[in-house]
């Protein structure tokens, strides 16, 4: 099927355009820098900014897929979870589409899309996998038995996302909002050996899939500042680096053992902290060690965009999932295993 999907959850307004688990088009609008002296998301800023670049957006999509909007055979949105206004400007456009062209409208959970986006660069996932959810508002381990419908939490963060513990990092080291990128190139002159940060919940008693990224986040916040008041230069590139480590050493370890603990060998990554280049080597690493099959979406793909929802609208339309009622709403807490709705 042809599936146009659309993205409006936070500040990206993307447009997607997907054959089957053919890639065709995804155009990307983004009002980052409109948030960035903010130092995070401003929603009413996100939500206007949605509605000024959505038609641009839909006509670049189409213009770069080649395509029609007569040719589309149906329409996805993120319907949750996600900042309600801009969810709410994605959900209107994708209901005038669907309406204006007679075609099915499917709302769906933005957390299984960050899943469904590697099918269009690995193809069909196995299934079961162990999917590493990680980005700005979510740190989840899910077993997926079959991403159109069945979709199962195993563990989360019980305080930071890791992409959160990121921006907060940045922060403290003053490098720019969102955090995981400039981190990310300051750690590669650094040495991750450098400091040992701490690795939440990794303790025996422990829950096995649940993380905690607040300790660490102060844990650096603490070092920091010891420094400045020592009056001694903070070396940032060590400080990076040992800090990306202690995130990528924590999530790698618990995703090994849930493929380990459920007997399955297929792990795929998404959201935006799977763009992290050490999470990447390391989750490659420990992956190769334990004969489990890695997937990670190239980083364009693992941060918001239109097509891993029309990726993963391609996917319900194939499985023959019946498709949301007309009245389909936002649903900025939307459930993990609420695939769509
Ligand atoms: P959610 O998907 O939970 O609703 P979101 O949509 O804001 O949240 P994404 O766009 O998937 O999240 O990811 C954004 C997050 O990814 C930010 O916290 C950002 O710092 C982080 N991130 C992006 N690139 C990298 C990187 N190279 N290393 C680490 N973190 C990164
Ligand atoms: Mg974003
Ligand atoms: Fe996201």
């Amino acid at each position: 099927p042809l599936v146009l999907g659309f993205e409006t959850s936070c500040d990206e307004t993307g447009v997607g355009i997907v054959r089957g688990h053919t890639l065709l088009a995804d155009a990307l609008a983004t009002s980052m820098a409109e948030h960035e002296r903010f130092g995070g998301v401003v929603p009413e800023i996100a939500s206007r900014a949605h509605l000024e670049a959505m038609v641009p957006t839909v006509h670049r999509a189409l213009a770069d897929a080649g395509i029609r909007a007569s040719d589309i055979d149906a329409v996805a949105v993120t319907s949750g979870p996600g900042l309600t206004g801009a969810l709410l400007v994605g959900v209107a456009a994708a209901k005038a589409y669907a309406l204006a062209l007679d075609k099915p409208l499917y709302g769906v959970n933005h957390l299984a899309a960050h899943v469904a986006v590697d099918e269009l660069q690995h193809g069909p996932l196995a299934e079961p996998s162990i999917a590493m959810l990680v980005s700005g508002g979510h740190s989840s381990l899910l077993l997926v038995p079959d991403l159109a419908q069945d979709v199962q939490p195993l563990g989360r963060t019980i305080d930071d996302a890791a992409g959160e513990a990121f921006d907060k990092v940045a922060r403290v080291l003053g490098l720019p909002f969102p955090g995981g990128p400039p981190i990310d190139k300051a750690a590669r002159d650094g040495d991750p050996s450098a400091i040992a940060f701490p690795r939440g919940l990794t303790g025996r008693r422990d829950a096995p899939y649940d993380f905690s990224f607040s300790g660490l986040k102060t844990a650096v916040a603490r070092w920091v500042e010891a420094r400045q008041r020592a009056g001694e230069p903070v070396p940032l590139a060590d400080v990076a680096a040992s800090f990306q480590e202690a995130v990528a050493d924590v999530l790698t370890a618990k995703a090994v053992r849930a493929c380990r603990d459920h007997g399955v060998d297929h792990l795929v990554l998404g959201g935006g902290v799977a763009a992290n280049s050490r999470l990447r080597a390391l989750a490659e690493e420990r992956c190769e060690k334990a004969g489990i099959v890695l997937r990670v979406p190239s980083p364009k793909l693992c941060t918001d965009n239109g097509a891993m929802v029309a990726a993963l609208g391609s996917r319900l339309v194939a499985a023959g999932v019946a498709p949301s009622a007309p009245d389909l709403g936002a649903d900025s807490a939307l459930p993990i295993d609420v695939v769509s709705r």
